[in-house]
């Protein structure tokens, strides 16, 4: 059985991070990777606020990230991690879907996913219309009319990509004020093909094939609109990807998991880093961070 002196579980910004500050630290690791390396950075359209680079697309960071970790021979293993135990040698047992390894020390990184709006019609049309994944997704829509449901950074992000895409895009938001970032606000407002529906929630989502119409209801009147939409783009927020961890490692009441200021958890030997763990700011550039700090007491 594979032995490493550190598993990263989870390839992100912060995973790959942990992993550059370990390798340079001489230990012997591996990075666990679910479906794609880059996490939720890498549907980035663009990003602005990371030092050094004024401006830069979401996947060419990550992919700079994920060439920067090969140039150090970091071992990437595709296979999703089933369950991670404590062994009675005080190592850790990493089981995948279809091999086991241990780790002297483990560091989880396995960022967060998008929420879903919790609508049977969202369901039924998930990837005929309902996407969750503006950079992904967006260019099936070009030239028609589409849907942002939100209004922090990512939802006024991708109205903003969009924008450049579509016909019009519809920004639905439950208050009247956005909470993403004063610069984005301004430049989503000031867009002539991104159309505010204040105080406004999706009730149902209709469409035979794919989707054609969101009902609309306003949270003030109770009025009741339609839009025909081809698109919709859900950006409300996050979920931690935590699930597998239930019960070995101590979290809040929202999944996210505990640590310290050395992103240790309350287990001896493991770490959370990134978007999975309780933090006031999910960046890339805190996450980052995150893995430094992590792998850097990791080592130690
Ligand atoms: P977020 O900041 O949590 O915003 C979620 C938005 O969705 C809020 O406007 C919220 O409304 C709305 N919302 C939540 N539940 C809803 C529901 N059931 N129905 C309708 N609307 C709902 O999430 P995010 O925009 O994905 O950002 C997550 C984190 O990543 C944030 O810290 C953000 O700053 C960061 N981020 C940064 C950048 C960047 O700096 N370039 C880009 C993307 C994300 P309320 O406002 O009424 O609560």
């Amino acid at each position: 059985m594979n032995h490493f002196d550190i598993a990263i579980i989870g390839s992100g910004s912060a995973g790959m991070s942990a992993a550059i500050y370990a390798k340079r630290a001489g230990k012997n690791i591996a990075i666990f990777e679910g479906i794609f390396h880059g996490g939720q950075a890498a549907r980035t359209y663009e990003i602005e606020n990371y030092i050094g680079i004024p401006k830069i697309s979401g996947p060419d960071l990550m992919n700079s990230f994920y060439e920067h970790t090969q140039g150090w021979n970091v071992p990437f293993i595709y296979e999703n991690v089933d369950k991670v135990e404590k062994t009675s040698s005080g190592n850790f047992l990493i089981k995948t879907t279809s091999s086991e390894y241990i780790a002297n020390k483990t560091i989880i990184a396995t960022g967060a996913r998008s929420l879903e709006l919790g609508l049977l019609s969202e369901k039924a049309l998930q990837g005929r219309g309902i996407s969750y994944c503006s950079t992904c997704d967006g260019s099936f829509f070009k030239g028609k009319p589409v849907a942002v449901i939100g209004g922090g950074n990512t939802a006024v992000e991708d109205a903003l990509y969009l924008a450049e895409l579509c016909e019009i895009v519809y920004l639905i938001h439950r208050r009247d004020t956005l909470r993403a970032d004063a610069v984005l606000v301004d430049k989503a407002l000031s867009n002539e093909k991104i159309i505010p529906i204040w105080n406004s929630v999706v009730e149902e989502f209709i469409g035979d094939k794919s989707l054609e119409k969101a009902i609309i209801r306003d949270v003030k009147s109770n009025n009741i609109t339609e839009l025909d939409i081809s698109g919709a783009f859900v950006a409300i927020g996050n979920k931690p990807n935590s699930e597998l961890f239930e019960g070995f490692v101590d979290m809040d009441e929202n999944g996210y998991i505990k640590t310290n200021e050395k992103m240790q958890t309350n287990v001896d030997g493991v770490y959370a880093i990134g978007d999975v763990r309780t933090t006031p700011l999910r960046q890339i550039i805190t996450a980052a961070s995150d893995g430094a700090i992590a792998a850097t007491y990791a080592c130690r």
